[in-house]
């Protein structure tokens, strides 16, 4: 039996709301933010009352001013929505500790073992409220989730938004998710949704009743087996695992060495250790480049950047990398890119700035797919042609590699 163990805070409309904190004339009114002032734009965050007109984060400005004629525009302030983040840190931090940030407006706490009592977490979340209002703004709320998982906590504090609170506890777990269409998921995007449809999945309730190996294949790695233990209530942090390098290296055949091809294979490297990034549901945000040439001479350097799993950013760094390197016209005998500073992939990263591209992921979920199903030649990205066949079956850094990434 799993006791309730999370509480998940979500603000409401969060940037929208320090606006309407900030400014008396936008309360009460439907509100977009974006981030610079262009009819070409789209909303980054919409107050409540522009959602009412259907108006959500993405909607383009000229097509929000359509759905919603009176809606009022104003240019993001990052700085100010940081600066009350920490705020309302302070102010939930006053009440229960944070084991987690997620996002500018969403933390998780793990409830201590004594703390796990509904009524007494019940009365935690109104203190919780009660205390943004008083100490941050009344204008700022959030929403308040409590189960027995941090996936259940989360899709909780989402139930009676605005300024709600709910709490599930693992008897009323299955009656709470069948409530749920399978987008609301998290972790079900559109392109998971198609792939449960076409395995005949088609609501929450018949998920529930799937066995865990089906979701694993339905998801075609890891995820899918942690969706299931998350549908169960179960506490998905037991299930992390502790990698903390993901890399490849490679001795250079003699018709290899010269720049332009050690690039190729360099690219190749590069395409496979993302790959089991991403089978492994991490993100990262270091990369290490070490070269071995010909000469003897050994150079290494690392980038650092935003946390991502995303291929585009990844190549950009790698790139970047590679230009860096002393004697560029020498020839190349070892190759090495590794991943550090592996984290869990959440659905939100802190950077505010940093805006994935959706598309692009739907190419990376598209690629990983073909590659899991018809194998490593199947499809790769520009920068590796020639190099297909150059890299074959080897033992990466850490471990012995899964076989379906290894072919
Ligand atoms: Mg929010």
């Amino acid at each position: 039996m799993n006791p309730l163990r999370y509480l998940f805070i979500d603000f409401d409309s969060y940037f929208a709301s320090v606006e309407q904190h900030l400014d008396p004339s936008l309360r009460g009114r439907p509100v977009g933010v974006v981030p610079t002032m262009a009819e070409t734009t789209s909303c980054i965050a919409a107050s409540y009352e522009a959602k009412r007109f259907g108006v959500k984060t993405g909607t383009r400005v000229s097509e929000a001013r359509q759905l919603c004629p009176g809606i009022q525009f104003v240019e993001a302030e990052h700085s100010v929505y940081v600066h009350y983040h920490e705020r309302f840190h302070a102010a939930i931090e006053e009440v229960i500790p944070i084991t987690k940030t997620l996002s500018i407006d969403e933390v998780c706490c793990e409830l201590p073992k004594n703390w796990r009592d509904r009524s007494y977490v019940e009365n935690m979340m109104l203190r919780v409220q009660d205390n943004l209002a008083h100490k941050v703004s009344p204008w700022i709320t959030c929403s308040l989730g409590a189960g027995p998982n941090r996936f259940i906590a989360k899709l909780a504090s989402k139930y009676r938004k605005p300024n709600g609170h709910h709490i599930v506890e693992q008897e009323d777990l299955m009656e709470f998710l069948v409530q749920h269409q399978l987008s609301d998921l998290n972790g079900v995007g559109r392109n998971m949704e198609a792939r449960l449809k076409r395995a005949g999945i088609y609501t929450v309730a018949q998920m529930c009743q799937c066995k865990e190996e089906t979701l694993r294949k339905v998801w075609g790695s890891v995820h899918g087996a942690r969706m299931w233990h998350a549908l169960k209530g179960d506490d998905l942090a037991e299930l992390q695992t502790h990698t903390s390098t993901i890399g490849h290296s490679h001795v250079l055949a003699p018709e290899r060495r010269a720049p332009h091809q050690a690039l190729k294979v360099l690219h190749r490297l590069l395409q496979k250790a993302t790959l089991r990034l991403r089978d492994k549901g991490y993100v990262t945000s270091r990369m290490q480049l070490s070269l071995r040439y010909d000469s003897g001479l050994r150079w290494g350097h690392e980038a650092r950047f935003d946390e991502t799993c995303e291929s585009h950013p990844l190549r950009y760094a790698l790139s970047e990398l590679w230009c860096l390197r002393p004697a560029p016209h020498e020839t190349i005998r070892k190759l090495s890119v590794s991943f550090f500073g592996l984290k869990e992939k959440t659905n939100y990263t802190l950077n505010l700035f940093s805006q994935e591209d959706p598309k692009r992921e739907a190419v990376d979920q598209a690629m990983d797919h073909i590659v899991n199903k018809f194998g490593k030649q199947a499809a790769y990205y520009g920068g590796a042609h020639g190099a297909q066949k150059a890299v074959q079956m080897r033992i990466a850094f850490n471990h012995i590699p899964d076989l379906i990434l290894e072919d």
